[in-house]
């Protein structure tokens, strides 16, 4: 029979890749809980015109990497490839806003892109992300950053931080202009896509990774050189924040972005160490998302990271609970290790009742293979043997074996 395969850019995480996998989302939940933020669970699966209107209809994203498809009912939609848009579209939908104060919610899961699969880089990838809505002030854009380096340093993970202001929706538009001019003078170099960017969201071509592409926007105008006052001061507060936090950065007046709903400041968090998939984790300020898809003129920001790529990045795992495994050295005695597998366990003990049948000597032998650093024998006494010294200590109950597990800092 032929054997049936994953799917080309879809992964199985097991072993200790899934406990990599747990620690990076656990630890970034411990982070987000310190900081007070709340848990939404979103749906996979969405209109495709959320993203559309979010993340840009010119962006890569929307343009060659989305799953769309379409339901029994003639729904068209997209299993999302990113997390913002489901969070603003939920935040307007359920009345969020209405709650009063502001809001800070964070997610975790899946998402899904049509990419060419290469190392950190999948079709099926997660992220972590958190967003805040409802506070312009920049002590949020500063201590969300702040967050997400806190995150990268409880995992050990070295990042530059890179960050960037795309001014408000007026410098903006004034700085597209001047951009649009500038690449026409260029057009011929540019490839087919950014042609017609050039004409809808000229912006997105700086965001090319075609060559020519690249060559063409070399000397464009800066966007720095159209920021209205406003955002300038702005982008001063949130470095001063950041100083303050001792979080060091470097400004690149190149960092735009690849998804259109940014607004002022934008960052990103880039390792060397693994190759040309480095942006670990990255985000910015949206503020007109939320009016744009139908909602009350709120402020807001927010960030995603990449699991798979600081799973690459994670070289220490925190020290696992040692197994403690309990066989009974003949069928007769299974009644009683079933009470003894029951009582480590609920002393917290990682406790394996080895399950085989087969001698003594073969379940010793599985034991060992499972990874016990105790094995417990039972039979009219209990016999506890350290599988590392070999040396075997003898005890009449399990009170008294749960003292000996103390002494050995198993408990
Ligand atoms: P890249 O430039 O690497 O394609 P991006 O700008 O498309 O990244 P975002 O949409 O900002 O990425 O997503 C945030 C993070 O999610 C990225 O920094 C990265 O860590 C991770 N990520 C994005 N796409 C993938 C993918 N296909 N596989 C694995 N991780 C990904
Ligand atoms: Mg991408």
């Amino acid at each position: 029979m032929s054997q049936i395969k994953k799917v080309r850019g879809f992964q199985d995480i097991y072993g200790r890749e899934a406990e990599k996998y747990r620690f990076v989302v656990d630890t970034a939940r411990d982070i987000f809980g310190r900081y007070n933020f709340q848990e939404i669970i979103l749906p996979f699966v969405e209109e495709v015109s959320l993203f559309e209107r979010s993340v840009g209809e010119e962006t890569d994203i929307v343009q060659k990497e989305m799953y769309v498809f379409e339901d029994r009912g003639g729904r068209k939609l997209a299993l999302r490839p990113e997390g913002t848009a489901s969070v603003v579209r939920a935040y307007i939908e359920n009345g969020l806003y209405a709650k009063g104060g502001y809001q800070k919610l964070f997610y975790e899961g899946a998402m899904f892109r049509y990419e060419r699969p290469q190392a950190g880089r999948y079709r099926q990838f997660h992220q972590i992300g958190a967003e805040i809505f409802g506070v312009s002030s920049p002590l949020a854009d500063a201590e969300l950053i702040k967050m997400v380096r806190e995150i990268l340093d409880r995992l050990n993970i070295e990042a530059r931080l890179e960050i960037n202001t795309l001014g408000d929706f007026e410098s903006r538009k004034r700085y597209t202009e001047k951009l649009k001019e500038y690449l026409k003078d260029r057009e011929e170099q540019l490839c087919e896509d950014c042609k017609r960017r050039l004409e809808r969201n000229p912006l997105r071509v700086l965001d090319c990774k075609v060559e020519g592409c690249k060559e063409a926007v070399g000397n464009a105008p800066l966007l720095s050189q159209f920021l209205s006052e406003e955002s300038k001061e702005r982008f001063e507060k949130v470095k001063e924040y950041l100083d303050a936090l001792g979080v060091d950065y470097t400004v690149n007046p190149s960092l735009v972005r690849g998804l259109d709903y940014y607004t002022d400041t934008v960052f990103e968090f880039v390792s060397d160490k693994i190759g040309a998939q480095g942006t670990v984790a990255a985000g910015g300020r949206y503020d007109n998302l939320v009016k744009e898809l139908g909602g009350p003129d709120t402020p807001a920001l927010g960030f995603a990271a990449g699991v798979e790529r600081l799973m690459l990045l994670v070289e220490k795992l925190p020290e696992e609970k040692p197994l403690v495994s309990v066989i009974p050295v003949k069928e007769d005695y299974n009644l009683k290790a079933l009470g003894t597998a029951r009582d480590l366990r609920s002393k917290g003990v990682r406790t394996e009742l080895i399950l085989k049948e087969g001698s003594l000597k073969s379940r010793m032998k599985t034991a060992g293979k499972m990874g016990s650093k105790f094995v417990v024998f039972v039979s009219d006494r209990l016999e506890l043997k350290d599988m590392e010294t070999g040396s075997q200590e003898e005890v009449g109950n399990t009170e008294s074996l749960i003292g000996l597990l103390e002494e050995k800092g198993v408990i």
